[in-house]
């Protein structure tokens, strides 16, 4: 799929790497993209997969899945099969080379004592708020620990003891020597250690009690994997420095370089890890692949495809420069692809009776009809015509509002891939609700367009005699503005109260006896959807994934 993936068009990064190989600093390259397991991936994550994965197959070279577990307390193995999954759903392969950042811990551990044997390393004694206090400020410089200056043995031993549990929590830290006045605060001293006894690891269990920063393992393991080009969001250009540092200082056959782009941030939605937990866990949505979550397993239930998400990210572009991409971009590739692959159904969301008074009560008429328009290898199917329909409640008006194109008592319409109907008489109940149209049908309009007469509109049916009764969910968008929680108001104040509807009494035509969940089609007039995991054979759900245009804005007012 090399070039499918990638924009044809370059990037600053594409360039980069293009002068790496045109000057020989490397015959082949290789990136990796590295989750920490703390959260299910979203679509700014996909924008990261694409370019890293993309940019190997691009190139010939190879991407590595690393999984960056350094923070145990908030990771889970439920997170490390979650991405897997997302990422091969995505369509890309990591081959043999899933690796865990812990898998390095022993090697880091030795790399730490190579450190302090070069002076470039110390054990200290300040806690976590002295070292802050320490620390200083953009504007003033910090100063040294009290327990800089210790001896190399002394660090050594107090360093072998912090291995082998003999601290609490917080009593001390390993930190870089580097310049406690460095204008990058990055620099001065930063902690590469620190002590955490009780947690039970995903990967390494209770083997250590001393777990490394991700300043300290995130570079290190790149060069350890033999990584060229390390990919990463704009917020990690104050760290290259410390990235650099640590590459540098310890004996490493390798030097990876820090590249970084701007992160994807986008319209109605949020995409902090830690707002979509919280989603999560107050409830707010349904779980983590809840349709309107812009999470890769929520985008997958609400119907969109891997093709359409790869295509968002080439329209999207790699830069440096932040910004808020429009969910209409993300929109449009989801509706591209499937107007040129999804099979055309008809289902009426609600129901309107129509009792066919000239059409004889037990005849049943198979109508073969094309499954596309435009893709003939998409094929045909039996359509059932029959003297009770049902049409949608939406394509009536009694009293209709100026320039109604559908159905109104005396008027004609065509019923898509039939007979031009009118609409005799309107049955109403007590209420004076209508609850039934009396209607007939042109006989000589099958497939033909009625000599003289003008019909309006062409509008959709289904057999009510063959009908499948269904649920149907619309979703809308999960925030009614484009950047929740701008202006300092809590982002969860911003959720459209309307992002889900659900239809219950949908009736389909009966080419959707027994859809799988996953299967999506375009509903005529409808929009795009998608049968959900919820689906049985006795009872389908389909999930809206995207209206046939873009009407946000006007459903909205
Ligand atoms: P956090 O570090 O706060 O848990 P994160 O979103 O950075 O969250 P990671 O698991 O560290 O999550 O991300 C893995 C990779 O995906 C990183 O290289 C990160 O830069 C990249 N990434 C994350 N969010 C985006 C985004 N919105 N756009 C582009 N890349 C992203
Ligand atoms: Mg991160």
């Amino acid at each position: 799929m090399t070039d499918a993936v990638e924009p044809f068009r370059t990037h600053f990064i594409r360039q980069i790497i293009d002068a790496d190989l045109a000057c020989g600093k490397h015959d082949r390259i290789v990136t990796r993209f590295p989750p920490e397991p703390n959260g299910y991936l979203h679509i700014g994550h996909a924008k990261s997969i694409v370019l890293n994965f993309g940019l190997a197959e691009s190139y010939d070279g190879q991407c590595n899945l690393r999984f960056d577990d350094t923070n145990p307390h908030k990771e889970d193995v439920e997170f490390v099969d979650a991405i897997q999954s997302d990422v091969r759903w995505l369509g890309f392969d990591w081959g043999d080379r899933c690796f865990f950042a812990s898998d390095y811990f022993e090697q880091l551990y030795q790399f730490a004592i190579e450190l302090i044997e070069k002076g470039l390393a110390y054990v200290c004694d300040l806690s976590a708020e002295e070292t802050r206090d320490y620390r200083g400020t953009l504007t003033e410089p910090g100063r040294n620990s009290p327990w800089r200056e210790r001896s190399v043995a002394e660090n050594l031993a107090l360093f072998t003891q912090m291995r082998a549990g003999e601290f609490p929590d917080g009593r001390r830290t390993l930190r870089a020597r580097i310049d406690m006045a460095a204008p990058n605060i990055n620099l001065r001293d930063p902690v590469l250690y620190r002590i955490k006894h009780g947690v039970i690891h995903h990967q390494t269990g209770s083997a250590w009690c001393l777990y490394p920063t991700y300043d300290y393992t995130h570079p290190l393991s790149d060069a350890l994997e033999g990584v060229t080009h390390s990919l990463c969001t704009l917020e990690f250009e104050d760290h290259r420095p410390l990235y650099d540092w640590c590459i540098a200082n310890v004996s490493l056959p390798c030097q990876p370089r820090q590249i970084e782009f701007s992160r994807l941030n986008l319209e109605y939605t949020v995409t902090s890890k830690r707002r979509l937990t919280e989603l999560v866990a107050d409830g707010l949505v349904s779980g983590w692949d809840d349709p309107r979550m812009p999470t890769l397993a929520g985008l997958r239930r609400r119907g969109y495809t891997p093709v359409a998400i790869r295509d968002f990210c080439a329209r999207i572009g790699v830069t440096k420069s932040e910004n808020l991409v429009e969910m209409a971009l993300l929109e449009s590739a989801i509706r591209d692809d499937l107007d040129a692959t999804a099979p055309r159904r008809m289902a009426v969301l609600r129901p309107l009776k129509v009792i066919l008074t000239n059409y004889p009560k037990d005849r049943e008429e198979s109508l073969e009809v094309s499954n596309h328009p435009k893709d003939a290898a998409l094929g045909t199917r039996p359509l059932i015509f029959g003297a009770e329909l049902y049409i949608d409640r939406n394509d009536f008006a009694e009293n209709p509002p100026k320039d109604f194109k559908r159905l109104i008592p005396g008027g004609e319409v065509r019923l898509r891939n039939a007979y031009v109907m009118r609409c005799d008489e309107v049955i109403k109940d007590a209420s004076g609700e209508v609850i039934a149209l009396r209607a007939s049908v042109d006989l000589e309009t099958l497939g033909k367009n009625p000599e003289g007469r003008k019909v309006k509109g062409v509008i959709h049916w289904v057999s009510a005699a063959h009908a499948i009764a269904a649920e149907v969910r619309l979703y809308d968008r999960l925030f009614r503005v484009p950047t929740p929680g701008a202006g300092g108001v809590d982002y969860r104040t911003d959720i459209n109260p309307d992002s889900l509807r659900v239809l219950h009494d949908a009736m389909l035509e009966p080419a959707l006896q027994g859809v799988s969940p996953g299967e999506r089609f375009q509903f005529e007039r409808e929009g795009y959807f998608v049968a959900d995991p919820d689906t049985t054979s006795a009872h389908p759900v389909f999930n809206l994934t995207v209206g046939l245009r873009d009407t946000w804005g006007k459903n909205q007012a």
